[in-house]
C-alpha cells in the first residue's frame, strides 16, 4: 500500500462518508500548520522527517487529523489548502530569517544585475494574505492598511523595477519594518526544535 493510501484510509475512517475518499474530503477543513524545524515528526502516512505539521479537523464530528506533512497535504489537490501551506511556508521562512537577524529584502538583483521580486519571500498571494490578516496598519489619514496593500502589491507587479523612486523604495522598507515584522513575530504557529 502508498503511503498516501494509508492517510487516505485514516480519513475515511475518520469521516462520515465511509467509502467515496473524495466526498469524504469534503466534510474536512484545514486547521494550521506547524513547523519541526528537527524535522524528527512523523507524516500519518508514515513519511518521517517532516518539517511542516499541517492539521485537518473534519467538520461533521469534530475529528482531527495530524501531523500531515506537505507533501500529503498537496496530494489532496485542494488548492485553497495549498494555498495555507504555501502561507505557513512563507511565515516560517521569514520567522528564521528573523530569528537570524536578516531582514528580507523585498527586491533582489539576478545574475544580469536585473533588479527583481524576491520570491523567496514575497509573493502576489502573500501580500493578499497579509493584508487579509490586518498586518498593514493605518498611519493615519494618508495610509490606510488598504492603501500600503495596494502600494505593495503595485510595487510586485512593476514590470520595470529601475523607475522605481528613492521615496519608494523607503516607503517599501518602512512598510516592511513597521508592518510586516511585527505582524511575523507575532504570529503564532506551534514550533518544535526551533
Ligand atoms: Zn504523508
Amino acid at each position: 500500500m502508498s503511503k498516501f493510501s494509508i492517510l487516505k484510509e485514516r480519513v475515511l475512517e475518520l469521516s462520515e462518508e465511509k467509502k467515496d475518499f473524495n466526498k469524504a474530503l469534503l466534510e474536512w477543513e484545514f486547521v494550521n500548520s506547524g513547523v519541526d524545524y528537527g524535522m524528527n515528526s512523523n507524516c500519518i502516512c508514515t513519511q518521517e522527517n517532516i518539517k511542516y505539521l499541517n492539521e485537518i479537523k473534519n467538520n461533521l464530528n469534530g475529528n482531527k487529523l495530524e501531523p500531515i506533512g506537505s507533501v500529503c497535504i498537496n496530494k489532496f489537490g485542494n488548492s485553497e489548502w495549498n494555498d495555507i501551506l504555501n502561507k505557513y511556508e512563507l511565515i516560517v521562512r521569514w520567522k528564521s530569517s528573523l530569528k537570524k537577524g536578516v531582514i528580507p529584502k523585498f527586491f533582489i538583483r539576478d545574475a544580469n544585475d536585473k533588479i527583481i521580486n524576491n520570491k523567496n519571500f514575497f509573493s502576489r498571494k502573500f501580500i493578499k494574505f497579509l493584508y487579509n490578516d490586518k498586518a498593514f496598519e493605518s498611519d493615519g489619514d494618508n495610509w490606510s492598511g488598504k492603501s500600503k496593500f495596494e502600494f505593495m502589491t503595485k510595487m510586485f507587479d512593476k514590470t520595470k523595477k529601475k523607475n522605481i523612486t528613492p521615496q519608494q523604495y523607503w516607503r517599501i522598507e518602512e512598510i516592511i519594518s513597521k508592518d510586516i515584522i511585527k505582524f511575523i513575530e507575532n504570529y503564532v504557529i506551534k514550533e518544535l526544535n526551533g
